[in-house]
């Protein structure tokens, strides 16, 4: 029997991010000629983790490029919770700072629910205060959560509407897999797609994975999904960012699935340099309406 193969489509983040980094950079410039302050994001980074170290870096240089100003606020291993806390009720109260990021994961003496309650809502650009997560499921959101915005972006730019179709995000975390299909179940632009999100206790999840149209795959499990798990011409978006002896992969076998796929994201340059440029876009925001 003859096989076919199909070569999937590759939606480059890379240059999608570049071309909304280019928007925000215009934007910035009109905010500063008509406000007399430039957008400023504040990142807290407690303790030494390698890949925090790297993340914040990266904001940090994407801010520098669009004209956003940065500061960073290092704090030891060791700081207690009640010092983070009066870091941040200075920073919500700081009229130069419009966006606050506190780099997860924290160390273990301090509970990061408390410290996601303390970041002022209007100047939580990750948007996980439980105000702004609210908002957000009721269809109103003041902020969209980077990652989901990003993937989301990364659609719409590449012309694939999720409205009428199915989509399986597999993951549900308050991060990315919850917000997101909040997003895309909403009504109205860019929303619309039927959602189904699977987790670890799914049954069968294989079946399930064949019947997306666009499969997403936010588990933090190096190539778990297969060629096997993907309808033929589904687009896959990978979230997934692995460490590996192998180097840096999503969650996706990428040589694989992209003989089945339509289309697919690839891991690095996919969703990552998206979710930093919505953090760019969110801390815009935030400075306009605290400036107005
Ligand atoms: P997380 O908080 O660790 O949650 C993982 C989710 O995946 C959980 O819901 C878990 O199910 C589910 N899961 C784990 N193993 C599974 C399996 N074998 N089958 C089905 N579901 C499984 O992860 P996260 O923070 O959302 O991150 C997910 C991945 O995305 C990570 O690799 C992370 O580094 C990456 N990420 C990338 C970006 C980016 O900008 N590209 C941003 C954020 C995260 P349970 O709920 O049942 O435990």
């Amino acid at each position: 029997m003859e096989t076919t193969t199909m070569t999937a489509t590759v939606l480059d983040g890379r240059v999608i991010a570049r071309q909304i980094q280019a928007e925000i950079s215009e934007d910035v410039v009109d905010f500063i000629q008509n406000n007399s302050t430039v957008p400023c994001l504040a990142a807290v980074l407690v303790g030494e983790n390698a890949g925090s170290e790297v993340y914040v870096r990266n904001k940090r240089r994407a801010c520098e490029r669009v004209g956003i100003e940065s500061k960073l606020h290092r704090l030891s291993a060791d700081t207690s919770e009640d010092e983070l806390l009066t870091l941040l009720a200075k920073l919500n109260k700081d009229r130069e700072v419009h966006g606050i990021l506190v780099q997860l994961p924290l160390p273990p003496q301090i509970d990061p629910r408390r410290v996601l309650l303390a970041v002022t809502p209007a100047k939580d650009v990750d948007a996980f205060h439980p105000e702004n997560v609210g908002l957000l499921v009721q269809g109103n959101p003041r902020f969209l959560p980077c990652t989901p915005h990003g993937i989301v972006q990364l659609l719409r730019r590449s012309n694939i509407s999720v409205a009428g179709r199915h989509v399986v995000i597999l993951g549900r975390s308050d991060i990315v897999g919850k917000p997101l299909a909040n997003m895309l179940m909403q009504r109205g632009d860019g929303g619309n797609a039927t959602v189904t999100v699977c987790h670890s206790q799914t049954a069968d999840l294989a079946a399930i994975t064949r019947q997306a149209d666009i499969l997403i795959a936010a588990i933090g499990q190096p190539k778990f999904v297969r060629a096997d798990m993907v309808k033929p011409g589904a687009v896959v978006v990978d979230v997934g960012i692995n460490r590996t002896d192998e180097g840096l992969v999503g969650d996706v076998d990428f040589d694989a699935v992209r003989q089945v796929a339509g289309a697919i994201t690839p891991v690095p340059g996919g969703v990552g340099p998206l979710t930093i440029s919505m953090l760019l876009y969110n801390t815009l925001a935030a400075a306009r309406r605290l400036e107005h």
